[in-house]
């Protein structure tokens, strides 16, 4: 993605975007490669995420509705793929019209889920909840940073995908900050300071891709209906009602789809406008005055960060925490549960290149990392075969 392509009536001032040159710092990797003749460094790294294995894995994922159970069955709703994609064109769209580095908010926006495990949340809660009992956590994040650097095999050179600086911080670091104090292994990441804009941008793409499409499969699913989310999400009705206004024949079904694009909309423009506003009050120019700022620079505006706060608050006590979603939480926490302590019971389930971990890593990290990788369907296959 060339500066010429971005908008520049909309575009930051370019010394805040992240340089990609293959000499720029932020693009070194732990294996020096020489570079390639016609792509990017941060190109590659997008590339090389997009045809992991984790990756392709994200499919079989769930994003909040584990398909199967749903009745009447639906195939539309987002698994943690098509999230991914959306999150991607949300925050690639934002990169071009800032002026800041496509590439490296492409390359970020594909990894930023490939370390959850399967079953959505729950599944995530389930293995954490495992690992504590052997004084361990399960943060995503840091386990996308050891598929990328450690469990990915696809180069004859070295272990894992060999990817830039800038790609891995990202990674570990667009939706929180680590301590050195805590984290003294992440030290190369910049501890001290927040990351730049094209990765503070994933974190905002995420929750503007998933609350609005969580809206729509919330509906789809029959667990919310029209009249709930109008009287709970006043972003929305606003627009729905807008929608009829302009449209008073409109199918109620394009309604809702008109009203929920125009949410989305709202949110990326609003955020888009408020990058700007706080990069002007803050004055900066470079890159190094966004890692020194006294806040993370992507947000939305007091009154817009209020209505998103809304949706979340709805979406969490009438979606993700109904009584709907029970049965497949609960579900989730048995198999993800049940299939640890079945593993760490018997290691010789393992397989054998995880197995060979164990030595280095501790048998409970070492089963987290393969429960990790897994999709809905293969740990309900596992479960099946050697878990009861
Ligand atoms: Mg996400």
């Amino acid at each position: 993605m060339s500066r010429q392509e971005s908008n520049p009536a909309t575009a930051l001032p370019l010394g805040i975007a992240v340089r990609g040159g293959p000499d720029a710092e932020l693009t070194r990797r732990a294996h020096p490669e020489p570079p390639h003749p016609y792509r990017s460094p941060f190109a590659r790294d997008a590339a090389r995420i997009l045809h992991a294995r984790a990756f392709r894995r994200l499919a079989g994922k769930t994003q909040v509705f584990t398909r199967l159970r749903v009745d009447p069955p639906s195939d539309h709703f987002r698994s943690r793929l098509t999230h991914t994609l959306e999150v991607t064109q949300i925050a690639r769209t934002l990169a071009v019209a800032l002026g800041l580095n496509a590439e490296l908010t492409e390359a970020l926006a594909l990894a930023h889920d490939i370390g959850h495990p399967p079953f959505g949340h729950a599944g995530e809660k389930a293995l954490d909840h495992a690992l504590q009992a052997h004084d361990l956590r399960f943060d995503h994040n840091l386990h996308a940073l050891r598929i990328v650097t450690w469990f990915e095999e696809r180069y004859a050179a070295f272990r894992g995908l060999n990817l830039t600086l800038g790609v891995r911080e990202g990674i570990v670091k667009h939706s929180r900050d680590y301590s050195a104090a805590t984290h003294p292994e992440l030290s190369e990441f910049y501890l001290d300071r927040f990351p730049p804009l094209e990765a503070q941008l994933i974190d905002m793409a995420d929750e503007i891709a998933y609350l609005t499409a969580d809206l729509d499969d919330g509906l789809g699913s029959g667990i919310l209906n029209l009249e709930q989310v109008r009287d709970g999400v006043p972003l929305f009705r606003g627009f729905h009602d807008a929608v009829f206004r302009e449209f008073p024949a409109a199918a109620p079904k394009l309604a809702v789809n008109e009203a929920i694009n125009r949410v989305l909309n709202a949110l990326v423009t609003n955020l888009l406008n408020e990058i700007q506003v706080q990069v002007a009050a803050l004055g900066a120019t470079t890159l190094n005055e966004i890692r020194l700022a006294p806040q993370r620079l992507a947000a939305l505006s007091p009154p817009m960060e209020a209505a998103r706060a809304t949706v979340k608050e709805f979406l969490y006590a009438n979606l993700y925490n109904s009584s709907g979603m029970e049965e497949g939480h609960n579900r989730a926490a048995e198999v993800v549960e049940g299939l640890f302590a079945a593993l760490i019971a018997d290691p010789s389930l393992l397989p054998a290149d995880h197995l060979a971990q164990v030595p280095a890593e501790g048998l409970a990290r070492t089963v987290a990392d393969y429960i990790a990788g897994m999709t809905d369907s293969y740990i309900e296959q596992l479960w099946a075969r050697c878990g009861r």
